[in-house]
């Protein structure tokens, strides 16, 4: 019997022994092609020698330096390297163990910046209802996942949330994408007014959704506009990169598709590749200036923030990416995904919508396609999928909830980097085998 409090208690997990590649071995002998990065962690796939060397190499130097007491070089040359990677105006880094700690220190930063500045009445967070931001209590609040939210509504800090840019559910017929993007800028102001313009810390989004829906990112015009009324009722803007970033959509940072620069925005998951639990928060030189001329301490801190060992993972995980061949892997890769899905799944009766951008995939299930009706909640349909497909040798990513009032099932794919085209192929078989015989179950 496990003494384990497992997530789902009861069910029977197999135990991963080993992992080479894009490939985890259980204890049965049984192999499974991690199609989903875990949840979009494994960016260089497993037992990556490279990586492993660079941890035991640090290992050898010093393990744990407290940050109260001690910078070190890994830390300092992993925000050097970041800062160097990140669009002009993100020019500081704040070392932390994983997304959710991310999230949470860019809350306080933001808060923290307007007390500095003499401007404590602004308290409000705005974000997306179709959203995941992390499962402590300030990432909680600030996510729009009804469902991950519910039971801890009565202690969750008091949010408020907008319309997600959702164009597969939520454009309307004849609307030009610019006109739904002025429709969702108009709203976002709307709330501001409502709330009190001065009374608005930040606006919080992932640049493309992941955990709530699987890879849905935003139409054009979107985050220009958006980025235009934060400016103008002078609101920090937070993306959070958690899922998306890190070369996960083809670029370093998902937000420099949509031309625009936050005032600070999230990293985790791919930053250490899953060797490491490791995460950041990038701000911009206004903040950091605030705090610095200001009561020259950031309020925060965790134990293992700047973790000597994750830090070494993470220059080396950023290193491997910055070579030209990763990147143009993941989009290679990625359109091969798109392709292979499309041709596979998109005449079956039960998938609404493929999309997404680079290694970073998701397909909508629906019982209905021109209504885009969902499956009945009861069916589980994403949770079969993902049973069917690991009995197949494939993980997958499964999202299943409600959001605005529409149940969804949704699987996301965000395989390592490194995949090769008969290994994307494989996923492809694996998934729409697994899809045929959910639905059917
Ligand atoms: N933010 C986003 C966008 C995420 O997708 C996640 C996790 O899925 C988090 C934050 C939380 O990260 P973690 O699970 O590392 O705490």
């Amino acid at each position: 019997m496990t003494k384990i409090l497992h997530r789902t208690i009861g069910t029977n997990l197999p135990r991963a022994v080993a992992g080479e590649g894009i490939y985890i071995t259980d204890s049965e002998g049984r192999s499974y092609i991690d199609g989903s990065g875990g949840a979009a962690v494994s960016c260089l796939g497993h037992n990556h020698l490279e990586v492993l060397q660079a941890m035991k190499a640090q290992m050898g130097r010093i393990s744990y330096a407290h940050t109260s007491f001690f910078t070190t070089d890994v830390a300092e040359h992993l925000a050097e390297q970041l800062v160097e990677l990140a669009p002009e105006g993100l020019d500081y880094v704040y070392l932390v163990s994983g997304g959710s700690e991310a999230v949470e220190a860019a809350l306080k930063m933001a808060r923290q910046y307007f007390v500095e500045i003499g401007k404590p009445q602004r308290r409000h967070i705005i974000a997306r209802r179709q959203s995941y931001h992390g499962n402590t209590i300030g990432a909680l609040a600030t996510g729009g996942n009804a469902g991950r939210r519910e039971q801890f509504k009565p202690i969750l800090p008091e949010t408020h949330h907008v319309s997600p840019c959702y164009a597969y559910r939520d454009m309307q017929m004849g609307e030009t994408p610019e006109a739904y993007a002025e429709r969702l800028a108009a709203e976002l102001e709307a709330k501001i007014i409502e709330l009190g313009t001065d009374t608005v810390m930040a606006f919080v989004a992932e640049p493309v959704v992941g955990a709530t829906l699987g890879a849905v990112g935003p139409v054009a015009h979107y985050f220009k506009r958006v980025r235009q009324v934060c400016d103008k009722y002078g609101i920090l803007l937070i993306l959070d990169e958690v899922m998306c970033g890190m070369g996960r959509t083809g670029t370093f940072f998902a937000l420099e598709q949509e031309g625009i620069v936050p005032d600070l925005v999230t990293i985790a998951k791919g930053l250490g590749g899953g060797f490491q639990p490791i995460g950041a928060v990038m701000l911009s030189e206004k903040i950091y200036r605030a705090f610095a001329e200001g009561s020259g301490l950031f309020q925060h801190g965790h134990t293992y923030i700047g973790h000597p060992i994750a830090a070494a993972a993470a220059n080396k995980v950023v290193e491997i990416l910055k070579r030209p061949e990763t990147m143009t892997n993941v989009i290679k890769m990625g359109d091969r995904l798109q392709a292979g899905l499309d041709a596979a799944l998109a005449q079956s009766p039960y998938v609404g919508d493929i999309r997404g951008r680079g290694l970073f995939r998701g397909v909508e299930l629906v019982a209905d396609k021109d209504t885009k009706q969902p499956f009945d909640p009861v069916r589980k349909i994403h949770s079969k999928i993902k049973k069917e497909a690991m009995q197949r040798g494939l993980m997958c990513y499964p999202m299943g909830g409600t959001i605005d009032g529409v149940y969804g099932d949704h699987i996301l794919l965000a395989p390592p980097y490194i995949i090769q085209p008969a290994q994307i192929d494989l996923i492809i078989e694996r998934l729409a085998a697994a899809i045929n015989a959910a639905v059917k179950s």
